[in-house]
């Protein structure tokens, strides 16, 4: 017996697991559409000018590289709360908004589970169905119980709004309900501003904790626009946590660069839980890395890059817009006749094409199109260039 023979083999991450087979695949038409990252009209991971030039202006005058302090860059945790809650809200003059810096938008939402399990071990987490498919494992692994809150409604190509707002207003008090704040990944569909209405209303009424996970903020209709969400729960007088991620906003996915902020009642309670957040990150990884953040303070807080940003970012969210639209008429042209508007309803990276695993799966194997089982293709890898191979193989697999 050996120390590990009792150690079971973990399944593999199936979008990992996707990839590898497209590498392996020797279709020189192929194409992947299983990611969840953003790619240029070249099919390329863009280098943002705004974070090339911050880069160049920390190179020009280096500097050591000391432990930062466990909470982040305090610049970096300011923008954050600019960007969030609206540099000039009245939550954040009042100091009732405790942020920290965090490895991505995942280690934003896990320094939030952890917090919230020893705050509320009992606590039950709802999830979207189906969800970012890290959410269930990340609160699980936290010491919690997962279920789902009803969300997508393939009938009807949209959200299950009835179901989802009678599972909150079943759930008992305490209870933390993941909310996707905007570009709903997996399925693309978000919810009207009166229907968030609704689910303020519900998360009121039932005193139940909001966890709002934004990594995409930009990538809908507007950085103010993907955020007013934010303004819904704050006008209730709720309060919440936010989860942030610059991985795909800024395109600096391996730099791992995120946030958690966590509305409080009031300042002296803001830090009571700031003091704890520290506790967790001090527990997990002590303090987080440097690059990534710093170059994003850079961003945000200078005004010339700050617009750069915002027009860089316009352009990511109007291409894939773009491609949203060719997609149908390309599918149209191909003889679908189906209605297929509920593809341009859709926002964000992704979108739930309605396609079953039979069909995902001929677009594999007959064609090279690499998208996941459930349907989702991600709408931010089309490209003017692949735009025709994918239409022409998904219209073959619709007929
Ligand atoms: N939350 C959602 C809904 C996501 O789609 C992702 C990334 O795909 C994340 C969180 C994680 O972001 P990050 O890569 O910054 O950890």
């Amino acid at each position: 017996m050996s120390l590990f023979s009792a150690v079971a083999m973990a399944p593999r991450d199936p979008i990992l697991g996707l990839n590898e087979q497209f590498n392996a695949d020797t279709n020189p038409a192929k194409v992947n559409l299983g990611v969840g990252v953003y790619y240029d009209e070249n099919g390329k991971l863009p280098l943002l000018r705004c974070v090339a030039e911050a880069e160049a202006g920390m190179q020009a005058a280096p500097k050591a590289r000391g432990y930062l302090p466990i909470d982040g860059i305090a610049a970096y945790d300011k923008a954050v709360q600019g960007l969030v809650f609206g540099a000039d809200s009245d939550i954040l003059k009042a100091g009732r908004v405790a942020t920290v810096q965090a490895i991505g938008g995942t280690g934003g939402l896990k320094i939030g589970a952890d917090f919230l399990q020893k705050l509320n071990p009992a606590a039950k987490v709802l999830i979207s169905d189906p969800s970012w498919e890290n959410h269930r494992a990340l609160f699980t692994n936290a010491g919690f119980t997962v279920d789902a809150y009803p969300y997508y409604d393939a009938e009807n190509r949209g959200i299950n709004f009835a179901g989802m707002l009678a599972a909150l207003n079943a759930a008992p008090a305490r209870t933390v309900v993941v909310l996707h704040a905007c570009c709903h990944n997996p399925t693309g569909y978000d919810l009207t501003a009166a229907q968030w209405e609704q689910v303020v209303a519900a998360v009121k009424a039932r005193g139940l904790v909001a966890f709002l996970d934004m990594a995409y903020q930009g990538f809908g209709e507007g950085i103010a626009e993907d955020g007013a969400v934010i303004q819904q729960f704050l006008a209730a007088g709720l309060d919440f946590f936010v989860s942030t991620s610059f991985s795909k906003s800024f395109s600096l996915y391996g730099e791992r660069v995120g946030a958690l902020s966590v509305v409080c009642a009031s300042a002296d309670e803001t830090a009571k839980v700031l003091s704890q957040l520290k506790i967790v990150i001090r527990t997990n990884y002590s303090n987080p890395p440097t690059h990534g953040a710093q170059v994003v303070a850079t961003v945000l807080g200078t005004p010339a890059l700050r617009s750069m940003w915002e027009e860089e970012l316009a352009g990511m969210r109007v291409r894939i817009k773009a491609m949203r639209g060719a997609l149908v008429a390309a599918l149209k042209a191909a003889g679908v006749t189906a209605d297929l508007e509920f593809v341009t309803r859709q926002k964000g990276m992704f979108s739930y094409s309605g396609l079953n695993a039979a069909q995902m799966q001929r677009l594999r194997s007959e064609f090279g199109i690499y998208g996941v089982d459930s349907g989702r293709i991600c709408v931010a890898a089309l490209n003017e260039k692949n735009l025709p191979a994918v239409a022409a193989a998904m219209a073959a697999v619709m007929r």
